[in-house]
Order: structure tokens, then C-alpha cells, then sequence
């Protein structure tokens, strides 16, 4: 078989389908390939507000109605019922003592939520992969991909102007020949095998290990008397990213609609421990809450192990080549940024695909790709870096999430503001203030400050946080239960340089002010200050 392609995308999860999709919009022929067969068991689930944004954009980008309800949970929920997928409310975190069962006080030391949405309707979600990836291909396929499943690519070659593929798909030889090769197949992925791409160790955060899988019979925590009380709680903490974080590690809990739960661990890598099964009751052998949880639960795929869990090539793309972020690194799950990283480097790279032709202004265009697809993964290390040297010092790690949601929340708002000009790069790492000073924080808290340096840390993120916080974040009288509400970007529409009109447009056209007419309240009180 032979196949002539604009562009061949190795690895058909989301990102490759998606490129799939735009590239199709854009008349582009395109081949996509693929090693496993659909419905498949794979890992990142969880979105964020960022990147539904960036779903949001690239449907409207590409005109891709059928793409754009995976936005939020109300729209999927009506549009696409059979595609499974799970309610993200926000991020919910615990703080476990080794061997202890989980307490807490009434100012919740040992705990921190941070509402993403206001209610269910405009909640983000959790993607059931097996379902949301074939949905994608399908869509791929409808809009005219040349699909390929069970395909091995053997040999890649590359000459200026063209590359060509040659692999074999049951029995039968293939020979692919394209303008372009981007590659969407993850971390250790196809180019970093095939052309042997330099992988060092990561540089701020220790080696990690993951395991994980899927489970049944897995109990919310609000049903169990560890997890109370919650009164007062911004949203349930169940749907959400539950994160249970214990020092060395954490474990992600995300409950689907249909009875499946991902659940696994991520941890510095130590001495073996055995069989993986045996790893993950060993570690809930030291976290008696979590094993309540657990008690009842039956994975339902096979365990996986991933050591080491992150991943990073140093090169990015060549000539007619170019990794998706997702292929060229892997940070670790703990703030969800996978997503995002992958879903900004598919708009990026569909620009430079779209903007420019082989020659001079591709190249340059490529190697700007590079430059800030290899910065946006350092700025989530670093940070990521950061809070695993915090993991046994609770208050520490709680701010620096705060750089998260900070960074996180005023992007979101800017772009949606039609203003992304004012947030560049993933988590602000490339504003010239808020870049600085995370940065900075990140490198103190890697030092693992005590005492005095502690506190100046402390008071350093607030200062960083406090120009850029739309969010009530620095509102110590939320006890680390954060809430999304209007006001607090009504309030904050002058560091967006924004109008009281601009936000209550914004949350209308969002969903907040249907449900909550924060935006009339406060029309009166920003008009007058
Ligand atoms: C443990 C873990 C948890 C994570 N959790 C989150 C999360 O909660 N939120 C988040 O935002 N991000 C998360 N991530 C990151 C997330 O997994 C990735 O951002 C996301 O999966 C990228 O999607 P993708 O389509 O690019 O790649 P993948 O989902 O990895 O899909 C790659 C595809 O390529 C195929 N493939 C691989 N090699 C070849 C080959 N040689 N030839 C042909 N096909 C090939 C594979 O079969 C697969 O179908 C997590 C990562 C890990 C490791």
C-alpha cells in the first residue's frame, strides 16, 4: 500500500486525532497512524479550565462543532451521553500523615479546594480515554484522514523536502510518503526511538515512578468518615482531581460516570517493593484513609508501572518533523498540565503547519516552536519540582499551588477577555514580572527553606500572586476552600484591564451569571469605584 499525505500524524490519542481534525478543515490530506486499535486503556485524564479554553478555540479555530461540547460537563453531558466521561469541579487535595488516618481542624490545615466553576453545568471534566479518543478518530476518519490502526512503522527517512515511512499493517507492507511528520505518540514515542533523540534526566525533579490503573467499587471519600466535615465545602469533593498527598508521593482519585474510577500513585522512585500490585496495598497499608477508600475497590485493567514516570527529549523538531509536546516530555500528573501543554503545541504547530511553506520561514518558525514548547515544560517542572520538595510541609505546598491557580485563572480570564497578550506563556512563565518571580519561588522552595527563609518564601508568593489574583486567593478567610465566583473577577477586572461591562459580558457568556446573577450585583458597585 502506498500513501501520498500532506502530513502523517504517528499515534491517534486525542492530541493526533485533533491535528487530524484541523489539518482535514483545512484541505490538508493526512494520514494517521496508529500501533494499538481503538477502544484503548490509556492514562491523562483529567482537564482543566485552560484546556477547555483551548478546545473551545480550536473549535471555533477549525470549525469543529461536533469537537466543541467536550468543552464542558453540561454540553457533553446533552450532546454526547455515550461517550463516558467524569465531573471536575476543581482540584481537591488531602494532606495524610504516614500511618495515620487522615484529621483535620475546622480551618482545614490538612486540606485545600479550589473550584474551577461555579456548578456543574460549566464544570470541567475528566476523559474516559477508551471512549473519547475513538469518538475523535471516527471524527478523524468522517472528516477524511486516511486512518491506520495496528500499523507498525519500522523506517522513517527524511530528505529536505519530504519523509517518507515504511512500516507494515496485518501482513501487508505500507509505504507512506509525506510532507510533514508529527508526531503524537507520547512519551518514549515514535521519533524519540526512531531518530534517537537525547532523553537526559530531568533537572529539578527527582525521579518518580508511577503506577496506576482502573478501577471498580472505588467509594467517594465524602462517604467515609474521614473525608467529613464538609460543610460549607465549595463543591463535592469527589467531583473533582482528588489528589491524596503524603510525603515522598500522591495518588490521584478520578471517578467516571460509569462506574470506572483511575486511580494510581505517583512517587520518587525508592528500593523496589515487590510486585506492582503489592507496591500500591503496601502504600495503602501506610495511608489508613485512603485504604478505606479503597477497601472495596477491583482494578478492572491490567496494573501499569512507569519508571521512571517523567520524560524529556532536548530536541523538538527537524526540517518536515515535530514532536507534540506530549511526545517530547512528561512531567508528572500532579497539576494537570498535560493537557494544556499538548493542546497550546497543536495550536502552534497547526500555525506554523498553516503560516509557512518548506524553506527558511518553516525553520525559523520550527525552532520557535521548539523554544517554547522546551520553556513551557521547564516552567511545569520547576513548579512541579517545587511541590514535591514541599510534599512533608503542608502550608508550603498549599501556597505554591497558589502560583498554579493564580497563573492558571488570569490566563483563562485574559484570554477569554480576548486579551491573551496579557498572560504569555503557560502558567505566565514568560511575563516579565509573574515569570520572574515564579521562577524564583520555585528555586527557593527546591532549597527547602526552614524558619526565617520559610516565612520570606510564604510572603514572596503572596507578593507574586497578589497582582494577577482574579480569584480570592490571598482570601485567608476562605480556609484554603476556594469557590469560583464572579466577584471576585469583577473585582479584579482592573489587573485584566478590564471594564465592569467587559466581566459582566464575560460571565454571561460563560454560564457564571445564569445561574448566578453576581454580574448584575455588581455592576452598580465597579461602575461606582
Ligand atoms: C500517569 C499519568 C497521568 C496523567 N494524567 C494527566 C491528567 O490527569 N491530566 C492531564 O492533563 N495530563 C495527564 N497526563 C499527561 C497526558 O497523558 C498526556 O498529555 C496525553 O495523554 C497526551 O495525549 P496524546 O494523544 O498526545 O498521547 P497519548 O495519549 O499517549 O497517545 C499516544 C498514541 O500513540 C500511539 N503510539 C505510540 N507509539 C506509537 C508508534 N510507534 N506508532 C504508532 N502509534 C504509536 C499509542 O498507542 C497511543 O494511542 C498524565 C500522564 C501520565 C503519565
Amino acid at each position: 500500500m502506498r500513501i501520498e499525505a500532506d502530513v502523517a500524524i504517528v499515534g491517534s490519542g486525542f492530541a493526533g486525532s485533533l491535528a487530524a481534525l484541523a489539518l482535514r478543515r483545512r484541505g490538508r490530506r493526512v494520514v494517521l497512524v496508529e500501533r494499538g486499535r481503538h477502544p484503548r486503556f490509556v492514562i491523562g485524564e483529567s482537564s482543566t479550565p485552560l484546556a477547555n479554553l483551548l478546545i473551545e478555540e480550536l473549535a471555533d479555530k477549525y470549525d469543529l462543532p461536533q469537537v466543541r461540547p467536550f468543552s464542558k460537563w453540561g454540553t457533553w453531558q446533552r450532546s454526547r451521553p455515550d461517550v463516558a466521561g467524569g465531573l471536575k469541579r476543581g482540584f481537591t487535595f488531602y494532606f495524610h500523615r504516614p500511618a495515620s488516618a487522615f484529621e483535620d481542624d475546622d480551618g482545614h490545615a490538612r486540606q485545600l479546594m479550589v473550584a474551577a466553576s461555579p456548578h456543574d453545568e460549566i464544570g470541567d471534566t475528566h476523559w474516559y480515554r477508551p471512549d473519547f479518543d475513538l469518538n475523535l478518530v471516527r471524527e478523524a476518519e468522517s472528516a477524511g484522514a486516511i486512518c491506520l490502526d495496528e500499523t507498525t512503522i519500522d523506517r522513517v527517512a527524511f530528505d529536505v523536502a519530504r519523509a517518507s515511512l515504511h512500516g507494515t499493517r496485518h501482513g501487508t507492507s505500507i509505504e507512506i510518503d509525506a510532507g510533514f511528520v508529527v508526531d503524537a505518540s507520547g512519551p518514549r514515542g515514535f521519533l524519540a526511538r526512531a531518530l534517537n533523540l537525547d532523553a537526559p534526566p530531568l533537572r529539578w525533579l527527582p525521579p518518580t515512578q508511577g503506577i496506576y490503573t482502573h478501577f471498580e467499587n472505588v467509594v467517594r471519600w465524602d462517604s467515609l468518615d474521614a473525608g467529613q466535615p464538609f460543610q460549607g465545602r465549595p463543591y463535592p469533593p469527589d467531583d473533582a482531581a482528588l489528589h491524596h498527598v503524603f510525603p515522598g508521593g500522591w495518588i490521584w482519585v478520578l471517578r467516571f460516570n460509569n462506574g470506572i474510577t483511575s486511580a494510581g500513585a505517583a512517587l520518587v522512585m525508592g528500593p523496589p517493593e515487590g510486585g506492582h500490585y503489592d507496591g500500591w496495598n503496601n502504600l495503602l497499608k501506610s495511608l489508613p484513609s485512603v485504604r478505606e477508600q479503597f477497601a472495596n475497590a477491583r482494578p478492572v485493567q491490567p496494573w501499569m508501572h512507569a519508571a521512571p514516570l517523567a520524560f524529556r527529549t532536548t530536541q523538538v523538531c527537524g526540517a518536515n518533523w515535530a514532536l507534540l509536546p506530549s511526545a517530547a516530555g512528561v512531567i508528572d500528573p500532579l497539576l494537570s498540565t498535560g493537557f494544556p501543554l499538548t493542546l497550546l503545541g497543536i495550536h502552534r504547530l497547526l500555525d506554523v503547519l498553516e503560516t509557512t511553506s518548506p524553506g527558511a520561514g518553516r525553520d525559523a518558525a520550527l525552532r520557535e516552536y521548539e523554544r517554547v514548547t522546551l520553556a513551557e515544560l521547564d516552567a511545569t517542572e520547576r513548579l512541579v519540582a517545587a511541590l514535591y520538595a514541599s510534599m512533608d510541609d503542608v502550608p508550603l505546598f498549599k501556597r505554591l499551588t497558589l502560583l498554579y491557580f493564580a497563573a492558571a485563572s488570569y490566563s483563562e480570564a485574559a484570554r477569554r477577555l480576548g486579551r491573551p497578550d496579557l498572560a504569555p506563556g503557560f502558567l505566565l512563565h514568560a511575563h516579565p514580572v509573574f515569570g520572574r518571580d515564579l521562577h524564583a519561588c520555585c528555586e527557593q522552595a527546591l532549597a527547602k527553606p526552614r524558619g526565617r527563609a520559610h516565612d520570606d518564601l510564604c510572603a514572596h508568593i503572596d507578593s507574586a500572586i497578589e497582582p494577577f489574583d482574579v480569584a480570592g486567593l490571598l482570601d485567608r478567610s476562605r480556609a484554603d476552600w476556594y469557590p469560583a465566583r464572579g466577584e471576585d473577577l469583577m473585582a479584579s477586572a482592573w489587573k485584566l484591564q478590564a471594564t465592569a461591562e467587559d466581566i459582566d459580558a464575560l460571565l454571561e457568556r460563560c454560564g457564571f451569571a445564569n445561574r448566578f446573577p453576581v454580574a448584575q450585583a455588581f455592576r452598580a458597585h465597579s461602575t461606582s469605584v
